[in-house]
């Protein structure tokens, strides 16, 4: 397996903003530790991440502003921060394949496993599940280091991932501990 980390909307807007939620505040530690590691193994890290147009992106009359452009709001959160050698994707829609360019970044590095992680679960987690699926991806998906707004949701919607998209479900301490293993 060739694994790409994948960070979606870890934005100060949905851990700290207008779409913050309990549970994008509790996987923090969680993604942390797995950026660290795909880091240190030299696993590519790409942050996918919200910056919407004010006034011209749809999203935003279902949401409400969030995520805007150059704001505050649209950067990755302080404990999150990329560093260089990151990658850092913009969408303007819940997939992080549509009309960007993550699918010629992922040729570039080679990846064929994606593993998931950050906000909402049920709504950008899953859209971008989905369009990786249609490309051929394998995906892995610690279900603590994703989250919905409602974390009820959570555990439903990381089933369907499995289900639909036959994403393996994993937890963070397995999936660090299976990327050690094949990093000796
Ligand atoms: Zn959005």
């Amino acid at each position: 397996m060739r694994p790409a980390l994948i960070v979606i909307d870890m934005l100060n807007d949905f851990v700290h903003g207008p779409l913050a939620s309990p549970g994008s505040r509790e996987i923090v530690p969680n993604i942390k530790r797995l950026i660290a590691r795909a880091r240190s193994l030299k696993i590519p890290v790409i942050y996918i991440c919200d910056s919407h147009y004010e006034g011209v992106d749809w999203e935003l009359k279902l949401w409400g502003p969030h995520a805007l452009a150059g704001t505050w709001g649209a950067e990755v959160i302080e404990e999150l921060k990329p560093e260089r050698g990151d990658f850092l994707v913009r969408k303007r829609r819940y997939s992080g394949f549509f009309q960007t360019d993550l699918g010629i970044l992922l040729r570039e590095l080679g990846a064929d496993t994606l593993i998931l992680t950050g906000v909402d679960t049920s709504i950008c987690v899953s859209h971008t599940a989905a369009d990786a699926f249609y490309r051929g991806y394998a995906l892995v998906v610690p279900r603590d280091a994703v989250a919905t707004f409602d974390p009820k949701e959570n555990e439903q919607a990381v089933g369907y991932l499995k289900r639909v998209y036959g994403a393996e479900i994993t937890t963070t301490d397995e999936l660090i501990h299976r990327l050690d293993g094949k990093s000796q």
